[in-house]
């Protein structure tokens, strides 16, 4: 019997308006998809003996051969990830909690081994806020694996301006955090106050994780915004992300796009091109839906482009919940990308911006 073909993800992965449905590359990424997922189940079976074994539940299971949890705190051999871009939630999160631990099991699963951990405290960020006590907190056992990152909301009543930021953030870093972010915030991204708070950023040297879209860090087609915050700090490392960021590969974009996600081929001369290409200390991170749409609505563009700036791109996931698909594994194993460049977007890039290499 000939096997029905299921469509993998979300539609827009098959049916991009305008696209040219690559079918060969889709049963490729499709095998990886299956080999991630028996992956996973494998080790999730592993968990659940081992949860089993410790509770003395084992003899009654028989399903699975007792073996202990192996919660690794030190990065595992042979890993290929880091990724820049997760969030650990709270119980109250609709889509259930994802604990340190849980984050941990699903990186082992996936072979990354470090991940930057953001907090998310703006009123635009998200629907409650995730703080950097709480990031900082959760992470303190697995600081090997889980990089925590903090915030501080430009909008922030400081007595004494960029000193009193400096002083906060200063604090954040004593206590273990390695960044800034996610940075989420609702107001422009050159806005005076953001520009205040970047340029402590710089001071304290905490690399920024942004979010831009038509609500939080608000840009214009061409993100002569974005670029007027380079100028005004150019100390400052910035990695971008979100779909303004991402709808900004193309050289054709309206600002509908910078808050949604563009299908079809991109245009050259869009303004990530230029402005990675032009400033040193601004990065792109992968992550997300908008990560993801941008490489794949337009496969031979986004194969040159991740190329051209292999030195400027970070892979994440915005992984946040159990279960949460994450398209990025797929995509970017498919591509096949020269081992050199693979190994700089998929960690070594990273690891520099954290000092580690
Ligand atoms: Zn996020």
């Amino acid at each position: 019997m000939p096997q029905a073909i299921e469509p993998v993800g979300e539609p827009e992965f098959l049916s991009g308006e305008g696209q040219e449905f690559d079918l060969h590359r889709w049963q490729r990424t499709r095998i990886v998809k299956q080999e991630l997922k028996q992956k996973m189940t494998t080790n999730r079976r592993r968990f659940l003996s081992g949860a089993l074994a410790t509770s003395g539940l084992a003899a009654i299971s028989g399903a699975f051969p007792a073996q202990p949890i192996v919660l690794n705190a030190e990065p595992s051999r042979g890993a290929k990830f880091v990724d820049v871009h997760v969030h650990i939630t709270q119980e109250w999160n609709e889509r259930g909690e994802l604990t340190a631990r849980s984050l941990i099991r699903w990186m082992d699963a996936g072979e990354i081994e470090q991940a930057w951990v953001l907090p998310l405290i703006s009123p635009e960020a998200w629907f409650y806020p995730i703080t950097t006590e709480f990031v900082l907190e959760q992470t303190r056992q697995f600081r090997e694996r889980l990089i925590p990152f903090c915030i501080i909301d430009p909008r922030t009543d400081v007595f004494g301006g960029r000193k009193h930021f400096v002083d906060l953030l200063g604090r954040y870093k004593d206590a273990g955090a390695r960044g800034f972010g996610e940075h989420k915030w609702g107001g422009a991204v050159d806005d005076p106050r953001n520009i205040e708070l970047m340029r402590s950023c710089a001071e304290v040297e905490l690399p920024v994780l942004f979010h831009l879209d038509n609500i939080r860090n608000t840009d214009t087609p061409g993100l002569p915004g974005l670029e007027r915050l380079l100028k005004a700090v150019p100390e400052v490392t910035l990695i971008g992300h979100g779909p303004g960021w991402w709808a900004s590969i193309s050289g054709t974009v309206s600002q509908a796009d910078l808050g949604g996600y563009p299908t079809g081929d991109v245009a050259p001369g869009g303004a990530l091109d230029r402005l990675l290409g032009e400033y040193p200390n601004l990065f792109a991170d992968l992550s997300a839906g908008s990560g993801h749409n941008a490489i794949r609505r337009d496969l031979e563009f986004g194969h040159a482009f991740l190329q051209r700036n292999a030195d400027k791109i970070l892979f994440g996931t915005d992984y946040l919940a159990e279960k949460q698909e994450v398209k990025q594994f797929d995509l970017l194993r498919a591509m096949k990308l020269p081992n050199d460049v693979q190994d700089k977007i998929f960690r070594v890039n990273a690891r520099k911006l954290m000092g580690d290499v």
